[in-house]
């Protein structure tokens, strides 16, 4: 998972939610108003709003085809879904929660994800609170005391970096309630997607190893440079030289396209990245030339 900044909300959500007679107001006034269960709703009634196409897209653009929980980019075998973070057709584990049917079409509930993290298996209606009896139930309820026990990568005060960490090896690992829950809902030790994870990792544990013995290299070289009289030899030293810098200076642009947020698994890549290079810090020359070449934020 990665924070998002979500784009401006689509015009069809906003005319639609602004509608008297749209589907946001005919639902409140169905169930809060006529007393209506779910059940009697059904029969006459369906979500759409948060399904048209322009929402769709503009979803996708903002996750960058990536789904909200896994950070997997979606296959030609695999189609994204609007995903409801509060869950619009009643709550798992709450029989009296109707689900946050009013907020259906409300964009800051709309997340991107792939059917796996959204399936009744792993996310699907979940939405844990720390106390239940903070619950909102319906539209005039105050959605701010409620303290969902799951991290939504689109809120602007949650840092995921803070409740969620990647070891080495691809494996994930909760760092508060919050990380630990979410990491349980969405499904993110799934053993295929663990998998997926180790081998990004791997990849990228793989370009640190060659960039210190490269460096190692170099450092040689320009020893022999120095001391003229190791010429003797028979190496080419300026010709290694050269070899080694553009073999570091690939490398780092391997490891920049990885931190690309295009790229899937950038929240554990940038996590790694950020270990990786802090591990040299005695080195003190590899360690500034990463620093300043890596494009991330070295605290
Ligand atoms: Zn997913």
């Amino acid at each position: 998972m990665i924070n998002v900044t979500k784009g401006t909300e689509p015009i069809y959500l906003i005319n639609q939610n602004a509608d008297k007679n749209g589907e946001k107001e005919r639902i409140i006034k169905f169930i809060e108003n006529e007393k209506k269960t779910w059940e009697d709703l059904k029969k006459v009634f369906s979500f759409s709003v948060y399904s048209n196409d322009s929402v769709k897209r503009q979803l996708k653009t903002d996750f960058h085809s990536k789904c909200a929980f896994c950070e997997g980019i979606f296959t030609q075998n695999s189609y994204g879904e609007v995903e409801h973070w509060r869950p619009k057709k009643g709550v798992t584990g709450n029989s009296k929660h109707k689900g946050y049917y009013w907020l259906a079409s409300d964009w800051n509930n709309l997340l991107w994800s792939c059917r796996v993290c959204n399936s009744t298996k792993y996310k699907g209606n979940h939405f844990p609170l720390k106390d239940i009896n903070k619950t909102c139930y319906d539209s005039k309820g105050k959605l701010a005391n409620e303290e969902p026990l799951l991290l939504n990568p689109c809120d602007p005060k949650v840092s995921i970096e803070n409740h969620i960490e990647f070891l080495h090896n691809g494996i994930i690992q909760g760092k508060t309630i919050e990380g630990d829950t979410s990491i349980k809902i969405y499904g993110l030790k799934r053993p295929d997607l663990q998998a997926e994870r180790y081998k990004h990792a791997i990849e990228l544990e793989r370009s640190f190893n060659q960039i210190k013995v490269a460096f190692q290299d170099l450092i040689f070289y320009l020893e022999c440079e120095r001391q003229s009289s190791l010429q003797s030899f028979g190496l080419n030293i300026k010709q290694n030289i050269k070899k080694k810098k553009k073999l570091i200076i690939e490398l780092i642009n391997i490891i920049n396209e990885r931190l690309s947020i295009k790229r899937e698994f950038v929240g554990m890549n940038q996590q790694l990245v950020r270990h990786h290079v802090n591990a040299l810090a005695k080195n003190k020359v590899l360690y500034k030339i990463l620093k300043s070449r890596i494009n991330l934020s070295l605290l």
